[in-house]
């Protein structure tokens, strides 16, 4: 069988385009290592800025998103890709069992997180340091808590602890928050999150777990230590392009280069979401993608025809 298009990732951006991808009539194929769609959504304890969808759990998205795009027929195949080849005009994609073959290819792999590289992190990996606070936040309940990071996910992750934690030491390493105000100022008027500013992490120390972390102030070089039971990390993503050969030109920071129209330097190849380069990296804008990708295989596949 040779699909007109697979889609790797079944995030916001995968999932879209299975449904614009079905709507116009194109055989396509969803593969995403999980088998349940929405990618970083799934970890996300609340999305609010999805017009018509306020205050929606992430996991729910995520199989709203899912049904739709079944609804509509769109296969999907559970698998790691590994690489791209092309072989005519077709592109051979392999998983560890299978070769999948295609006219063209959607990647929307999306991104996931950035580790901070402070001393003690690896070690202390899932005994006390953590990058989900949805996951791993119920283990906290009553504890005490530390987040690093000043962008939606650390504001988020810092409100989402606060629920259960004792208290919440959010740890930025300037005065000023990445993420939305809307956010920043529910995190400021929350009594058990404690804000330590121009911060940064030195070290997380313990001896079998997680028991304190050093911070030193940026501004001031002062030392602090403060006991914590668990440390969140939240500093930011990296996309998901490390383990697949033959992928299109990426910038300095792993992100493929591809504009609105989501084409990349490969004709046929095309990049949705958070993994190719773009201004503003949101479930809405990857939704976006999505539906651009589709319109661009469309164009693509016309070509194709009337050459051949
Ligand atoms: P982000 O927006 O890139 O923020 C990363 C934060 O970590 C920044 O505040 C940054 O500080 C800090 N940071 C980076 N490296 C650091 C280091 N080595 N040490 C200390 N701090 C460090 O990342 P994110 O919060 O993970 O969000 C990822 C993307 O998802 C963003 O585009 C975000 O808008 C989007 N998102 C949106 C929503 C929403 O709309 N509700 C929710 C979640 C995520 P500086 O500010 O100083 O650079």
């Amino acid at each position: 069988m040779i699909y007109d298009v697979i889609v790797l990732g079944g995030g916001p951006a995968g999932i879209t385009a299975a449904i614009y991808g079905k709507r116009a009539g194109l055989d396509i194929l969803v593969i995403d290592e999980s088998p349940k769609s929405g990618g970083q959504i799934l970890t996300t304890y609340e999305v609010d800025n999805y017009p018509g969808l306020p205050k929606i759990g992430g996991m729910e998205i995520g199989e709203k998103f899912r049904e739709h795009a079944d609804m509509l027929g769109a296969e999907f195949a559970v698998g790691r890709v590994s690489s791209i080849e092309k072989e005519d005009e077709i592109f051979l994609l392999r998983t560890r069992k299978e070769v999948f073959r295609t006219r063209t290819v959607i990647i929307a792999t999306g991104a996931g997180h950035r580790a901070l590289g402070a001393p003690g992190e690896s070690e202390h990996m899932g005994m006390g340091v953590s990058y989900c606070a949805t996951c791993d936040g119920a283990f906290y309940k009553d504890k005490v808590t530390a987040i690093v990071g000043g962008g939606n996910v650390a504001l988020e992750d810092a409100l989402f602890l606060a629920r259960t934690s004792k208290r919440v030491y959010l740890i930025h390493r300037r005065d000023e928050f990445r993420g939305d105000k809307v956010l920043a100022d529910q995190v400021r008027a929350t009594e058990n999150i404690t804000l330590v500013l121009d911060s940064v992490v030195e070290s997380i120390n313990g001896q079998m777990k997680v028991e304190s972390i050093d911070v030193k102030n940026v501004k001031t070089e002062e030392m602090l230590n403060i006991a914590v039971d668990g440390v969140f990390i939240a500093v930011g993503i990296t996309p998901n392009t490390e383990r697949i050969a033959g992928l299109p030109e990426r910038n300095e920071q792993g992100y493929i280069v591809a504009g609105e129209d989501c084409e990349t330097n490969i004709p046929g190849i095309f990049a949705a979401g958070d993994v190719r380069t773009k201004q503003l990296r949101q479930v809405i804008t990857s939704a976006s993608d999505g539906a651009n990708a589709i319109f661009s295989v469309q164009r693509y596949l016309n070509t194709q025809k009337s050459k051949g």
